[in-house]
């Protein structure tokens, strides 16, 4: 997918995706245009690959950042609450912050002080990401995502960026009903997103989709 939907902008990449079919919604769309990945990446930042960022970590591909806004989508309405666990980079924690305005609130949770950091210095280069820092409907937090972050919940959408081990109870837990958690689990030498729904009564699903490779989702490193 790489060379495909690679390009030398932002625009370009994100034009690029739209022709593909990695993003079909006109709001992912704005959203992704809205946010520059210059801001996050440090290398290549319009290629359609992840690319390191330091601490064990990186940001992820965008055609798997469409596919997360593409499939939490339904539950990103003006005024939802959004958990984005390993936020890293900060750019996904970003792009749903604008898919919620407006009176939206997005918690991004990373485990790893210098990432919370580099996740607030990044949104904070743009007068976009300032003003959704300094209006509180963007922050980041240092804690261990696999147990969610109690402080908002409950959560419309969550979505997960590092390969769980399991089907983290606190996650399902903290979801409302109706919404949504979008989350890469491990299984053996493979990892598969998992779709996990919480309907209007309660009931919780679960749908198998794409094999995918992400950092695991882990204690904190010591080192
Ligand atoms: N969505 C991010 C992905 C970053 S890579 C992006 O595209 O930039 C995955 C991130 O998950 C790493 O930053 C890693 O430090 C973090 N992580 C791993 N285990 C974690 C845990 N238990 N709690 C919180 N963050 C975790």
């Amino acid at each position: 997918m790489a060379w495909r939907c690679s390009g030398p902008t932002n625009e370009a990449l994100i034009e690029n995706l739209t022709r593909n079919g990695l993003i079909t919604q006109p709001r992912v769309k704005r959203a992704m245009l809205l946010v520059d990945r210059a801001h996050y990446a440090p290398h290549s930042p319009y290629e359609d690959s992840p690319q390191p960022i330091g601490h064990r970590a990186t940001i992820s591909a965008p055609h798997m950042h469409a596919a997360a806004c593409e499939s939490l989508l339904p539950f990103l309405h003006p005024g939802a609450r959004v958990l984005d666990i390993g936020s890293g980079s900060g750019y996904l924690t970003h792009v749903l912050a604008e898919l919620v305005r407006p009176g939206g609130r997005v918690v991004g949770v990373e485990h790893v002080q210098a990432l919370v950091e580099m996740g607030e210095g990044n949104a904070g280069k743009s007068g976009e990401g300032r003003g959704l820092l300094e209006g509180g409907e963007m922050r980041f937090v240092r804690g261990d995502g696999r147990l969610g972050w109690e402080g908002e919940g409950p959560y419309d959408a969550i979505h997960v960026g590092a390969a769980a081990k399991g089907f983290h109870q606190a996650l399902v837990d903290q979801l409302r009903a109706p919404g949504r958690l979008f989350m890469p689990v491990e299984e053996g030498h493979m990892q598969h997103i998992y779709v996990i729904d919480k309907k209007e009564d309660g009931t919780v699903t679960r749908t198998k989709e794409m094999g995918v490779r992400y950092v695991p989702l882990t204690d904190a490193p010591t080192d």
